[in-house]
């Protein structure tokens, strides 16, 4: 087979969020999704470093929350718009080392491992993101793929 069969025209079913808010997190924390990266996607809360700013971002792809994504995006590197997968799932989220970040830092990196299942077959992404402040609060600016 070299075609794949046409995919099913269903916006709204992209849109759906996957977690609701006593749900575990999708980050990994132990604790609820609107007690953790919930806080910071409905704004009540901003995240303090680099690691939670990129624990929510996460979130926001598991949660299909692209308004969170834009606005937690360095205004010089944001795309125009997010496009959701409806077939890709973030599953799970593994930090692996962190630079920076402290009171006084302007920027930071986070190397992490996050988990999906594309098309029902398990894959992963290991990067290596930085992230500034901008305006004062943690933003994420690029990455790079770490192999
Ligand atoms: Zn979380």
């Amino acid at each position: 087979m070299s075609r794949r069969p046409p995919r099913p025209q269903q916006p709204a079913e992209a849109a759906a969020a996957p977690v609701s808010d006593g749900d575990p997190c999708p980050c990994g924390l132990p604790a609820s999704y609107a007690a953790c990266c919930g806080a910071l996607h409905r704004g009540t809360a901003r995240a303090a470093d680099p690691e939670q700013l990129m624990r929510s971002r996460f979130s926001a792809f598991a949660v299909r929350n692209d308004a969170y994504l834009l606005r937690s995006w360095h205004s010089t590197t944001r795309p125009p718009r997010i496009e959701f997968d409806p077939e890709l799932r973030w599953e799970r989220l593994e930090i692996l080392a962190t630079t920076g970040g402290g009171v006084f830092h302007t920027e930071g990196t986070v190397e992490f491992r996050a988990y999906c299942v594309d098309r029902g077959r398990a894959g992963h992404l290991h990067e290596r993101s930085r992230f500034v402040r901008e305006d004062g609060a943690w933003v994420y600016r690029d990455g790079e793929a770490t192999g």
